[in-house]
């Protein structure tokens, strides 16, 4: 009767190891992901086209007159960065970041 016992308090300890293993692993690619993504060159082309701004309280407001206070990229739908860090992925931009605090003229507010 003991083997059971032992097999099933193996099988529970290896199911919460690679558990924990793979928390910790998707928290370190997020981390990872998030450092190694090249900012948004702001004088590029397509940023350029946009009005992108690192920091919103910098955009031209009279060529973007659709710019509201408040909106930054931190609250826009396209944005995926974590609620704590200065940099994010964004949609518009693949395989870079865009500022938090940055805005563009595709702006979308964030539902909910
Ligand atoms: S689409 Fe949204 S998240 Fe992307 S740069 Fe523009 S305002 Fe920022």
């Amino acid at each position: 009767m003991e083997k059971p016992t032992n097999r099933r308090a193996f099988f529970k300890d290896c199911l919460v190891t690679v558990a924990a293993v793979s928390v910790g692993q998707l928290a370190l690619n997020r981390v990872a992901y998030a450092v190694e993504l090249p900012h948004v060159d702001e004088s590029s082309p397509q940023a350029v086209g946009l009005g992108y701004k690192h920091d919103a309280a910098l955009v031209d407001k009279t060529k973007f007159a659709r710019f509201q206070e408040g909106q930054t990229c931190r609250n826009c739908q396209l944005y995926s960065g974590a609620a704590d860090t200065e940099w994010g992925p964004c949609a518009l931009f693949p395989g870079q970041s865009v500022n938090a605090k940055g805005w563009c003229s595709a702006y979308v507010k964030k539902a909910g």
